[in-house]
């Protein structure tokens, strides 16, 4: 029975994250989905923003619960009993971020070990950053976030 950490940026939320939930969600007794807030960092979307996106996302799933964070994601985990820390992959780049990142963590507290799981093919070219891109210029993220998302960016950034 292990609790599993699955934290990102989720600016916004898409469907690749989503992919690595669903199936997650099946191997983990809980799983924590957090915003991690990083105030070097900006953002298109607000924590709460985030947060209340998710919120609504993952409300069908008993075993999901979407949280806050402004402290190091192993404090985090350490607190609510959390033996992994999930992270999702869609390419080589990614894991030697997602490996050095693992190597890190690993020194901050040996006992929390990272998963690393590779995205479903359908979702590998997915990233947040490309579809604020796309929304700004009017293009169809239909296939790439859920509607609510959609709208959300809609309001936000559409020219
Ligand atoms: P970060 O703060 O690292 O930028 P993100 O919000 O981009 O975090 O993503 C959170 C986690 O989800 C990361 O582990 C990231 O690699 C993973 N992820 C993002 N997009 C996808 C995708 N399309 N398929 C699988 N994993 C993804």
């Amino acid at each position: 029975m292990v609790k599993a950490v699955f934290p990102g940026s989720f600016d916004p939320p898409t469907y690749g994250h989503l992919n690595i939930i669903e199936r997650a969600r099946g191997i983990f007794e809980e799983l924590y989905v957090v915003v991690a807030v990083n105030r070097e960092k900006s953002y298109l979307f607000s924590p709460d923003e985030r947060l209340s996106l998710l919120k609504d996302l993952l409300k069908g799933y008993p075993n999901v619960s979407v949280h806050l964070c402004d402290t190091l994601i192993v404090d985090f985990a350490r607190k609510y009993g959390c033996r992994v820390l999930l992270r999702g992959v869609r390419s080589v780049p990614d894991f030697s971020y997602e490996f050095e990142l693992s190597v890190m963590n690993k020194g901050l507290d040996p006992a929390i070990e990272t998963f690393i799981m590779p995205t479903d093919p359908r979702y590998f070219v997915l990233r947040s950053s490309a579809i604020k891109e796309l929304v700004a210029f009017n293009g169809d993220v239909s296939g790439m976030v859920p509607p609510s998302v959609a709208m959300a960016l809609k309001g936000r950034i559409s020219r």
